[in-house]
């Protein structure tokens, strides 16, 4: 592998003779690692479960989103794919036998990664790969430059349709998913049914900075922490736990932290929606 690097939810890898590979793990899929895995500087043997950071120090949450020897969906969210796809328990043998549907194996002579229900896996050429990304919206840890921001400030206020479901619609900005889809809009106090056309210059670009900042916190963290200013405390009960680091993220029912009112829930094409009606008006 000679390169690698991510735009949006999908992952492009070069390798020795110019073959690219793309991934997009999809709700189903993730990778498994085993062998030597790097953390930091320490190297860990990690043959199935071990670890309490990975790379960047990430902090586990309480449902366990994230392993050492893992990246992608839950395991539970995995098993329910198929018997055949049971994670095996740890071995001692390297590289182990592949087990259930292994999409794809990379293999190095000491870490293996095994890939399994991936929305997408294909090799792809130089001008494939290009079109892929080329169709893709920015995505600021890809391109931080202006241009990446007037693409995306131009593409937000260009169609009436509603602001929410623009954000998740990866040809006008790629990588946002439904946590921070809501998360952003309430802490802009925007209206998630307001039109695209009607959102200002002004207020585009300052979702798209806001992006910028929460994507940086998120890969820095390997969570969605989308609240500002928490005390030390605050923040440690915040990386544990989902419901203390979100705004209205999957707090239908329950006060507005700013105002009070009760957070709405709606479907969005398909897609459940959180929002404050009084804050976001
Ligand atoms: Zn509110």
């Amino acid at each position: 592998m000679t390169d690698v690097f991510a735009v949006g939810k999908q992952m492009f890898a070069q390798f020795d003779g110019g073959a690219w590979l793309r991934v997009h793990l999809g709700i189903y899929g993730a990778w498994d690692f085993s062998g030597e895995i790097v953390v930091d500087s320490t190297i860990a043997s990690a043959n199935g479960r071990m670890g309490q950071t990975n790379q960047r120090g990430t902090i586990f949450d309480t449902a366990g989103e994230n392993s050492i020897t893992s990246i992608g969906a839950p395991r539970l969210a995995r098993m329910r794919m198929s018997e055949q796809s049971k994670m095996s328990t740890a071995s001692d043998v390297f590289p182990p036998e592949p087990v259930g549907a292994v999409r794809l194996r990379l293999l190095t002579p000491t870490v293996c990664a095994d890939l399994r229900g991936p929305t997408a896996c294909e090799l792809l050429t130089d001008a494939q790969i290009a079109t892929v990304i080329d169709r893709l919206g920015p995505d600021p840890q890809h391109d931080s430059s202006p241009a990446a921001e007037e693409k995306f400030v131009t593409a937000l206020r260009k169609r009436a349709v509603p602001v929410g479901q623009l954000l998740m619609d990866q040809s006008v900005v790629a990588g946002i998913g439904n946590v921070y889809r809501a998360e952003m809009l309430f802490r802009a106090r925007i209206d998630p049914y307001r039109a695209g056309t009607t959102i200002t210059g002004d207020e585009a670009q300052q979702l798209w900075r806001d992006w910028v900042v929460l994507l940086g916190i998120g890969i820095d963290t390997g969570q969605m922490m989308t609240i500002d200013d928490l005390t030390p405390d605050q923040w440690t009960a915040a990386m544990a736990r989902r419901e203390e680091r979100h705004w209205v993220y999957k707090r239908e029912g329950l006060p507005c932290r700013v105002c009070g009112t009760n957070i709405a829930l709606a479907e969005m094409q398909n897609r459940k929606l959180y929002w404050c009606p009084s804050c976001q008006t």
